[in-house]
């Protein structure tokens, strides 16, 4: 059946049709103007200024299902371009994202030793030679299997590595290197692997430069209210393994979380920790 637009979006170019996943995507990259509105996202303010417009070409060509739709494309090429879309110096947002991942999050490091790929995008043309220009992939960082996507494409087109657990194997099982147990792995003096086995059986983090965690789908930033959370009933594996590895992240330090679903936040190592802590008691209550 035809996909059809959403009544729930206001009248104007931009609109969300019945394709929607509800993945939040768009609402991340555009948020004034995509809202959640029931089990869907709609437009619910149609962007106006060319930045706001610019940004909700961003979400448009991000979506993993091509539910959103406007009748001018005549800027699509020029938001295409600007992916990936600079996070802070030398970290981007892909973009891109795959229905295959329910539009889950990757990121591009650029590192003099070789750049690395968190988890994986559309395998996308213009985004490809994009990561090109930037120096290409050397490692392919696969959190865990629902996060895979295109994986196998970028891993041959860049003659990337992959990394990923070997409890995850079933989902890249031509990956070149698996992660064994759940000791912390620095694999780099840049780049610490984390085992936290939870919402899958072979989860696992980067913290990167001991300040920017790539949480896959191991921890995420609830907006209302404004705490990090867990996401409970999206757990696959086991909700005690979960909190017994978010014990051990409360170990460590950071600053910035790039999840794979959801907000990307940053604020004072010391508030960071004080919030993991509090998700940590969270957990144990709700696991005792
Ligand atoms: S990005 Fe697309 S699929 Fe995801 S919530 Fe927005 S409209 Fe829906």
């Amino acid at each position: 059946m035809a996909p059809t637009k959403l009544a729930a979006n206001v009248s104007g170019d931009f609109f969300v049709n019945t394709n929607c996943i509800n993945c939040d995507t768009c609402r991340q990259l555009a948020p004034d103007h995509f809202s959640e509105v029931g089990k869907f996202s709609a437009v619910t303010a149609q962007p106006q200024t060319a930045d706001q417009k610019r940004g909700a070409f961003h979400a448009l060509l991000s979506c993993p299902t091509g539910a959103i739709q406007t009748a001018h494309t005549d800027e699509l090429q020029l938001a295409s371009a600007d992916f990936p879309l600079l996070l802070t110096e030398g970290i981007y947002y892909c973009g891109f994202t795959s229905r295959k991942s329910y539009g889950g999050s990757s990121y591009l490091i650029l590192h003099p030793d070789g750049n690395w790929l968190i988890d994986s995008p559309r395998f996308h043309l213009p985004l490809v030679r994009k990561i090109e220009a930037l120096g290409g992939i050397r490692y392919l960082f696969l959190t865990h299997r629902d996060d895979v996507a295109d994986a196998d494409k970028y891993a041959s087109h860049f003659r990337a590595e992959r990394i990923i657990h070997e409890l995850e194997r079933d989902s890249q099982p031509d990956a070149e290197h698996l992660l064994t147990g759940t000791e912390p792995i620095f694999w780099h003096p840049d780049f610490k692997l984390i085992p936290q086995p939870g919402h899958t059986i072979g989860h696992t983090v980067l913290l990167y430069k001991q300040t920017f965690l790539f949480s896959g789908d191991h921890l995420a930033w609830d907006g209302s209210p404004n705490e990090l959370t867990s996401h409970r009933d999206y757990c696959w594996y086991s909700f005690e393994e979960q909190t017994r590895s978010m014990e051990r992240l409360a170990e460590e330090r950071f600053s910035w979380l790039l999840p794979g679903h959801g907000k990307r936040i940053m604020m004072p190592e010391a508030e960071m920790h004080a919030a993991l802590n509090r998700l940590v008691k969270r957990m144990q209550n709700w696991t005792n």
